[in-house]
């Protein structure tokens, strides 16, 4: 029992009780008994729902009470609120709740003032490289779904991350939050920690797999599914609506995401009560306040029949509405792509599986998802408390589809889970980082560092990761990243300054080498184009009748670029070049005050892909404006103005303007046409001509003269000047 537990702190133990939680589960009860409320390290590799996070609660504030320090890493950034949101119950017992989010390149020293702090591998990585102090302080360190170490982009981070920190406290209690995998052990052996190693859910979970009109359970039962000509997916939803339960459907692109949501809303909307209706009519408004394009047009659509879609190219608004709306059970379909699986909390009476292939780029063809995966969408299926049980179903198109989805994914143990390290990008961006923040000073230190890893532990290829990290030293010293004598290793001023912006060292390498080449005032399309074309930034695809397009625009604006143009006889280089060109452009068009939605269609993104690739190369220019500082170039005024211009997404006369707060892009340039064309100017202007521009809008108006500091802002009894339509006002 919870009472049972020493050292919690005072109240924690009757604040669980009110939550319902006074008897653990018995995952929970093992990692007691394995000493996790007592500083001893574990994994727990237990399936999704089943209490993953009391266990580390119970780690954290038992840690806490002792005098210490936790750090609970996230996978995504998503969740660090949603994480912090849960913590922050604590706060009333006198524990104290920081999230670090955001910039890469400080050393987040305020935290040094909190209990319990929530950021990502990456956010982590960083503030070890700023040499934040209090990481010395931490006595506990979580890391949730620790299984994703698996993954080769993001894996190498929270690998490394934790080699670090527990090397600068040999006594951390690490404990791991895993999926069920099939070699936690192996994880467990790494961290040197007790494996907590359970199948026990809080309620029953069937899978099956549909063929026809027959869903065959895992049990042996059927369930008869009736379906006239319907399609399987909304027979099975229609099945689960009738039974008042809600259901997630996975599948496998965006585009069958959205085309889904719209079928299926014409089977919820018979579902839903007049008030439901009116809620969701609501929410539907809400969604096209938070964005003006057609996707989240689409969506509003679907919201109001009780659909919806959930893809990462939505608005972080309209996918937190959507999720909302989802567990207050007025949206009764989702269908999403697979992120969603390792995300956010929202489970459901009914998982469906509808695709279980998708395209991958590497091979070139339909390939099958991992167990693992599928098994962790599967874990979505049951809401504890609300649902009697949880139906996860695939789906067959054949007899032996049956079969085989009954063997591939039913029966089927998850894959392990292998370290992606012995990678050169991983290794590259790594070990400077782990010579610039001293982590190592000669190269026997960093192979004894390197074999603190997951890598090192399964590994039996003997060699294999000395190789890499000797072609690693050897980029970085060509780079003037890092220098060697004797064994010895010592980052150089450029490789410190690399390590803490948090860039790949090849893209620094890019970054440099075009900044050199440039003069005094590099034009903002050759900037962008520049850190497009940088491994940190995920390029835009070209398309069918893009080639041309492109290559004739690379001819016209070839002056413009830093760096020699590959010709078009180099194939892969050549296209590289040209989807890097189609990135800048996008970029460009951003900053030259392009309609969202006009975007959305010319480069067929959602309005999150375009915010991502803002941000990316916000914190790109940011590295570059830096480099040329570093490096005593004069590039630095115009890089910072190409980088304030993607930033506001607007045209640099704009730029004074946009930065005061609640103004933004359009409503910069409607004041810029009033004649309002600075801050200096918004301070002075007729309060009518502010109004008028702002559209009649009277309490943003006011808001945004009190941001420009005006003394006045009072607007009472004002007349907006010019034309204000009714609805605007
Ligand atoms: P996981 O992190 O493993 O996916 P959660 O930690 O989110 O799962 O737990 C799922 C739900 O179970 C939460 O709503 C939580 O409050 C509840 N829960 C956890 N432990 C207990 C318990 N011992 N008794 C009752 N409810 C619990």
């Amino acid at each position: 029992e919870i009472s049972d537990i020493p050292d919690l702190p005072d109240g924690v133990p009757e604040h669980f009780r009110e939550q319902g939680i006074e008897e653990l589960y018995p995952p929970q009860g093992e990692a007691v008994e394995a000493g996790v409320a007592e500083g001893e390290s574990v994994v727990a590799s237990v399936p999704t729902a089943s209490g993953k996070t009391l266990v580390a609660e119970l780690a954290m504030l038992t840690s806490v009470a002792r005098g210490g320090k936790a750090l609970y890493i996230v996978p995504l950034r998503a969740l660090a609120s949603e994480k912090k949101a849960e913590f922050e119950e604590f706060e009333q017992y006198g524990i104290d709740v920081g999230v670090s989010t955001g910039n890469y390149d400080s050393d987040g020293d305020w935290l040094a003032q909190k209990d319990i702090i929530v950021a990502t591998s990456e956010k982590v990585d960083s503030l070890v490289r700023n040499g934040a102090q209090w990481v010395d302080d931490l006595t506990c360190v979580v890391a949730d779904e620790v299984h994703l170490v698996d993954s080769k982009n993001r894996g190498p981070t929270l690998e490394v991350t934790l080699a670090k920190l527990r090397k600068l406290n040999e006594d951390l209690q690490t404990v791991a939050l895993s999926a069920t995998v099939g070699n936690a052990d192996e994880i467990a052996d790494w961290l040197d920690a007790t494996l907590v190693d359970s199948s026990w859910r809080p309620i029953d979970l069937q899978k099956g797999v549909l063929y026809g009109q027959a869903l065959h359970l895992d049990d042996g039962s059927k369930k008869q599914i009736s379906r006239g000509n319907e399609k399987a997916t909304a027979a099975l939803v229609e099945d689960t609506l009738t039974d008042e339960g809600s259901s997630l459907v996975f599948v496998n692109s965006r585009r069958n995401a959205e085309a889904a949501a719209r079928r299926l809303g014409d089977v919820t909307r018979d579902y839903l009560t007049t008030e439901e209706r009116a809620e969701l009519r609501d929410i539907a408004a809400d969604i096209r306040d938070a964005s003006d394009t057609q996707t989240s047009d689409d969506l509003a659509d679907a919201v109001e029949k009780g659909s919806a879609f959930h893809h990462a190219g939505l608005s972080s608004e309209s996918r937190e509405l959507v999720e909302d709306a989802f567990r207050d059970r007025l949206i009764k379909v989702i269908s999403a792509t697979p992120t969603l699986a390792a995300g956010v909390n929202t489970p459901s009476r009914r998982v469906i599986v509808r695709d279980w292939r998708r395209y991958d780029g590497d091979v070139g063809g339909m390939q099958p998802l991992d167990v693992l995966e599928v098994h962790q969408m599967f874990g979505r299926a049951g809401r504890p408390g609300l649902d009697p049980y949880g139906e996860a179903v695939l789906i067959a198109d054949s007899h032996d589809e049956l079969n085989e989805l009954f063997d591939r994914y039913v029966w089927a143990d998850p894959e392990p889970v292998r370290s992606k390290l012995a990678a050169e990008p991983a290794l590259r961006t790594h070990i400077l980082a782990t010579v610039a923040s001293g982590f190592a000073d000669t190269e026997d230190e960093l192979v004894s560092f390197l074999e603190r890893t997951l890598y090192a532990t399964q590994t039996d290829e003997t060699g294999r990761l000395e190789t890499v990290t000797q072609n690693v030293l050897r980029y970085l010293e060509r780079n003037e990243f890092l220098e060697r004598e004797d064994g010895g290793l010592r980052a150089t001023g450029l490789g410190h300054r690399v390590s803490q912006l948090y860039i790949d060292p090849m893209s620094a390498a890019e970054i440099i080498d075009g900044i050199r080449s440039a003069d005094d005032r590099p034009t903002a399309m050759g900037l962008y184009h520049l850190v497009s074309r940088t491994p940190d930034m995920y390029e835009l695809y070209l398309r069918s009748g893009d080639r041309e397009e492109y290559t004739e625009l690379a001819y016209e604006r070839e002056s413009e670029f830093l760096g020699s143009m590959p010709s078009e006889f180099e194939d892969g280089a050549f296209e590289d070049w040209l989807s890097a060109l189609k990135t800048a452009r996008l970029l460009e068009d951003w900053a030259s005050e392009m309609d969202e939605d006009d975007m959305a269609e010319q480069y067929g993104v959602g309005p999150g892909d375009i915010r991502g690739k803002v941000e990316t190369a916000e914190w790109l220019l940011n590295a570059a404006e830096r480099l040329a500082g570093e490096l005593g170039l004069d590039s630095g005024p115009a890089i910072r103005e190409a980088k304030k211009r993607v930033e506001y997404g607007v045209r640099d006369e704009l730029l004074d303007l946009a930065g005061v707060r609640n103004v933004g892009r359009k409503r910069a340039r409607r004041l810029y046409e009033a004649g309002i064309e600075s801050r200096a100017d918004l301070r002075d202007a007729d309060k009518s001509v502010v109004l008028g521009a702002l559209r009649g809008r009277r309490k943003t108006a006011e808001t945004i003269l009190e941001n420009v500091g005006r003394k006045d802002p009072d607007l009472e009894g004002v007349e907006p000047e010019g034309e204000v339509s009714a609805g605007d006002a």
